[in-house]
């Protein structure tokens, strides 16, 4: 069989972020597999006329992604991953594949599985045997399991956070395959140098903005120029879900695998080294005092996180905690201040509200329907004040005494000034603003007066010990007394087809 001039590289991947410590689940609809033509379509890079469009003969599979949630069902992972691999057979059955773009979050959980990419990497190599070359681009936030470090050859993640530079990295993972298909066999595989470090923090810590992240990120791109080293990473971890390989993971990819070797470790220890550092964002506290400080302000909008049940982190979205606690707090009704709370989903008291129209007055319990472990559903009276149909959404606002409530079809972040202003909402002149989220988006944080991160309780609770893991390695920072830790402990060197070649 001849082979064709250009590399056949065959897309395919689940990426996910989820939580398991929320009861939300992420179903197969909701990740919204894209098939063929419509996977490349995905990125500007090999779509037609992108900078690697040419490069190779790109052969969409299947990609799924959603925003951050619960765990996949069993039986819908079982049928992507099917699919995943079926198509890659197929792929294979016309002509070898010589490579995989594997495009995964690298947090994904499913129920009753661990480690989701170590095994969909363990299966896609089953069906595309030894000789293809496997990258993947991941999320910082992800976890590198030692499955999944032995098992796809080149890894690359995000180096900032927020990630500024995602589509970059994931253009790095297609390229750095590129290159390396375009070296002779058996001389394609670099040494990976693989770190586990025994850090479990949230990203509300880890920000690449602030110290210790900045300078530890900045290493980063030092190490890959370094001759003989083609790739670097330091993947901070999702802390939020409890499966034996969430920290964090250091890895250095390369030709010269001492250097690798070193150079990863050098990483590691300054990471761990450092981890006393790392801290939130934002002031921090129980709501309650978050609200006190917020009502004494004589400046707004005062910006209030209610961290616990962030969408984008993989909280279920309808804990009403919070929204409970404002309602009923007596210090906001006698401050003569104003709240706006964004935000509670609740398909059937959106429909109500909406349907009741504006300037109707309205009583509805919402929220809770899926995560009722902190309150039950709650109770709003109000006049609805807007409707506003979207095209997978509907969205409502219910003004209470104290608070303007956002109650939408279907959870969702509020990120930008639009998502408010398009609800009528004007969050610059409003007393307090209480947002489902974590570190302010950009756009909320130039707009806050002030800002603090109130520690509410949900599926990604910023207090890590209140979440109980389990099932996490042990001893970990800081859930346990690590004075005894070597970092290095677990340090692991995957030997290339290079190191074989020069033995
Ligand atoms: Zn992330």
């Amino acid at each position: 069989m001849t082979r064709p001039a250009r590399p056949r590289v065959a897309v395919c991947g689940i990426s996910l972020e989820a939580s398991t410590f929320s009861p939300a689940l992420t179903t197969a609809a909701m990740l919204a597999p894209r098939r063929g033509r419509e996977v490349l379509d995905a990125w500007d890079f090999w779509r037609e006329g992108g900078s690697l469009a040419d490069r190779a003969e790109w052969i969409g599979v299947l990609q799924a992604r959603s925003i951050a949630g619960g765990a996949i069902p069993a039986d819908d992972h079982a049928t992507l991953k099917a699919e995943i691999l079926e198509g890659l057979r197929a792929a294979v059955a016309a002509a070898p594949l010589d490579g995989v773009v594997l495009d995964i979050h690298g947090a994904a959980s499913v129920v009753g599985l661990d480690d989701m990419e170590g095994d969909l990497a363990l299966a896609v190599r089953a069906v595309v045997g030894p000789d293809c070359l496997i990258s993947s681009g991941m999320d910082l936030h992800g976890n590198v399991s030692r499955t999944l470090a032995e098992t796809v050859d080149l890894l690359t993640t995000y180096r900032t956070a927020p990630h500024v530079d995602w589509q970059e990295t994931k253009e790095r993972a297609a390229r750095n395959l590129l290159d390396r298909l375009a070296l002779p066999p058996g001389r394609r595989r670099p040494a990976k140098a693989w770190v586990p470090v025994p850090i479990l923090l949230p990203g509300e810590m880890t920000s690449t903005r602030q110290e210790p992240a900045t300078s530890l990120y900045a290493r980063v791109p030092e190490v890959e120029a370094l001759d003989g080293v083609l790739d670097a990473g330091i993947w901070i971890g999702y802390p939020w879900a409890d499966e034996p390989r969430n920290c964090a993971v250091v890895m250095v990819v390369g030709d010269d695998a001492g250097l690798a070797e070193r150079e990863a470790a050098s990483l590691a220890s300054e990471l761990w080294r450092r981890r006393e550092e790392f801290g939130f964002v934002a002031p921090t506290g129980t709501l309650h005092e978050v609200l006190e400080r917020a009502l004494a302000s004589d400046v707004a909008p005062y910006f209030v996180s209610d961290s616990g049940d962030n969408p984008t982190a993989g909280g279920a979205g309808d804990v009403t905690w919070t929204l409970a606690e404002l309602l009923r707090s007596e210090a906001l009704a006698g401050s003569g201040k104003r709240a706006i709370y964004a935000s509670i989903p609740d398909a059937v008291g959106a429909l109500a509200a909406a349907e009741a129209g504006v300037g109707a007055h309205v009583r509805l319990t919402v929220g809770a329907r899926i995560d009722a472990r902190h309150a039950p559903p709650v109770e709003l009276a109000g006049e609805v004040v807007a409707v506003v149909p979207g095209e997978d959404n509907l969205e409502v606002v219910v003004r209470t005494p104290s608070v303007d409530v956002v109650v939408t079809r279907r959870r969702r972040p509020y990120h930008l000034e639009s998502d408010f202003t398009r609800l009528g909402l004007d969050p610059r002149s409003a007393d307090v603003v209480v947002v489902k989220i974590g570190y302010l988006e950009p756009e909320l944080f130039d707009m806050a007066a002030d800002w603090m991160l109130a520690l509410t309780p949900g599926g990604v609770d910023q207090d890590l010990a209140r979440l109980g893991h389990r099932r996490v390695r042990r001893p970990v920072f800081p859930l346990d007394d690590v004075s005894g830790v070597d970092p290095l402990a677990g340090a692991m060197l995957f030997p290339g087809d290079t190191a074989d070649t020069d033995a």
